[in-house]
């Protein structure tokens, strides 16, 4: 059972946290007229329902919010934040719900649930997208690929654009287009008062500049309004070798990725196949003519016999959706390190470590930034690895959440990335990171830092967005 508007159901008292984490009662009350008001529905934990609607991507994650409000538009959000406010009770908010380390489902909090909020717009005159904070990469590609456009953003289509956009994001078209954030052309936010603002360079800029690399602090962000760019067909896929050719292959990624065009975009891993084989492959995505993404792969393809070469012209939507079997469900632990160049060191550490993956559904991989990414200013948006041309990610994967094995595979990827430091720089992308990050902000915003505090003092004094890598409002 949910309530929804006007039906009023057996809804009850809750135990929940206060923002500051003290225990606090919420009246059934209270939680009978915010249900009155809201068009979408409420789930206590006594609720059907329930279970499902606090699941996220990342198994590992089981927490239990105190109440969950599936909120259907923007009315909605400013009733949910208007509620939390004065109940003061502890917050979060989930679009997509990728986020590893589940900081958009807290126990005790009240989940502002945007996840069925997934409405697309494409206007390709002004090559233009509107898109609601709970749709996925997907979602948005089914409606840019009608007009040969794609919203440059990740390289997974499963994930919810809400928390990638606010973040930064990452992805196949950053080094021709730029990040998420760099093709931001507005966002519609709802604020801690319980206001609604939109933010562009010319309205509340302060406020569009932290929402571009620090957006989980200032409000709830109920519609994102993107640059689109025309992306017909990529040449593109995946080619695997043995994985004893791993570091060979790495330094020829390496070689091919020094001088390469902002058209090429290129990964590197070592993994394993469905059926347990180990490899070591590149992953590849050009977006211009056949020809010439042939002549700068064919180092590649045609440096050893492959086990299997799955280039070839695909669209876009396709190269996006090649890893959405990494779907919901399975515990997973990502430690990530952002990096100017691939070490040789960083090379045998990835290598060795590959030999220790505890699950054969985890990898080592390095994935690329630079091009259009780097050629930003570090001051134009809190975004904060404009310089590293890499990532190297250990993401570790298993069947089942319990105790030991839990701990078994968090401990490889954290031994990974810390044998990773002395080839890495200090700061890591909020997105990859399973924990929050929150202790190592300052380092990781730089020079960004305090202007964030100073912002989030505005918009936000009470702190009560502070779930995700809290920028607090006093630094
Ligand atoms: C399989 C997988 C692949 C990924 N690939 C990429 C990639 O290629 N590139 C990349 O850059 N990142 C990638 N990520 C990381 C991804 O960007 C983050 O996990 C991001 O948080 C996902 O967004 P979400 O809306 O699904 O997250 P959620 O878990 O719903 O939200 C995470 C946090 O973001 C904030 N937030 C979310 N929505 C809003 C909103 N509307 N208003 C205000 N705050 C909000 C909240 O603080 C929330 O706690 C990937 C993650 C996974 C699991």
């Amino acid at each position: 059972m949910s309530a929804g508007a006007g039906d009023g159901v057996g809804l009850h008292e809750v135990e929940a946290l206060s923002l500051s984490g003290q225990p606090l009662t919420i009246r059934a009350s209270a939680i009978a007229d915010l249900a009155k008001n809201l068009r979408g529905s409420i789930l206590t934990p006594r609720c059907s329902g329930y279970d499902e609607a606090r699941r996220v991507w990342n198994a590992m994650i089981d927490r239990y919010p105190a109440l969950i409000a599936r909120c259907t538009g923007t009315a909605d959000v400013v009733t949910a934040v208007n509620f939390a406010r004065h109940e003061g009770i502890l917050t979060c908010v989930r679009s997509g719900g990728h986020s590893q380390s589940g900081s958009c489902m807290l126990d005790g909090a009240f989940v502002v649930d945007l996840m069925a909020m997934r409405a697309v717009r494409v206007d390709p005159v002004a090559r233009a997208v509107w898109a609601q904070p709970g749709a996925t990469l997907g979602d948005i590609d089914h409606e840019t690929t009608a007009f040969d456009l794609a919203v440059p953003a990740g390289r997974q289509s499963t994930t919810g654009i809400g928390g990638l956009a606010l973040n930064g994001g990452m992805g196949y078209l950053s080094r021709s287009c730029g990040l998420t954030v760099d093709n931001l052309r507005s966002a519609d936010v709802v604020l801690a008062d319980g206001s609604f603002v939109r933010a562009s360079q010319d309205s509340n800029a302060d406020l569009f500049w932290a929402v571009r690399g620090a957006g989980g602090n200032y409000g709830v962000v109920t519609s994102f309004e993107f640059d689109a760019h025309p992306v017909k067909d990529i040449f593109g896929g995946i080619i695997t070798f043995p994985r004893q050719d791993g570091a060979d292959l790495c330094r020829l990624f390496r070689r091919v990725m020094a001088d390469a065009p902002d058209e090429l975009d290129m990964s590197f891993g070592l993994m394993a196949l469905p059926d347990g084989t180990p490899v070591s492959a590149v992953l590849a995505c050009y977006r211009g003519p056949r020809e010439d993404a042939e002549a700068l792969l064919r180092p590649v393809r045609e440096w050893r016999r492959p086990l299997a070469d799955h280039m070839g012209v695909k669209s876009f939507r396709e190269v996006q959706a090649l890893f959405d079997d990494l779907g919901w469900g399975k515990p997973t632990y990502w430690k990530s390190s952002m990096a100017e160049e691939i070490a040789d060191g960083a090379i045998d550490v990835l290598v060795a470590q590959a030999e220790k993956m505890e699950s054969p559904m985890s990898i080592v991989l390095i994935e690329c930034s630079g091009g259009a990414v780097a050629r930003v200013e570090e001051t134009a948006t809190p975004y904060p690895h404009r310089s590293a041309r890499y990532s190297l990610v250990a993401s570790a994967r298993w069947e089942r959440s319990e105790p030991e094995e839990d701990a078994r595979h968090v401990g490889w990827a954290k031994e990974t990335h810390a044998l990773l430091q002395p080839h890495a720089q200090k700061r890591v992308y909020l997105g990859f990171v399973s924990d929050d990050g929150g202790d190592r902000l300052r380092e990781t915003y730089g020079c960004n830092y305090d202007r964030l505090v100073e912002i989030k003092a505005k918009y936000d004094p009470a702190n009560m967005f502070r779930n995700a890598a809290n920028i607090k409002p006093k630094a």
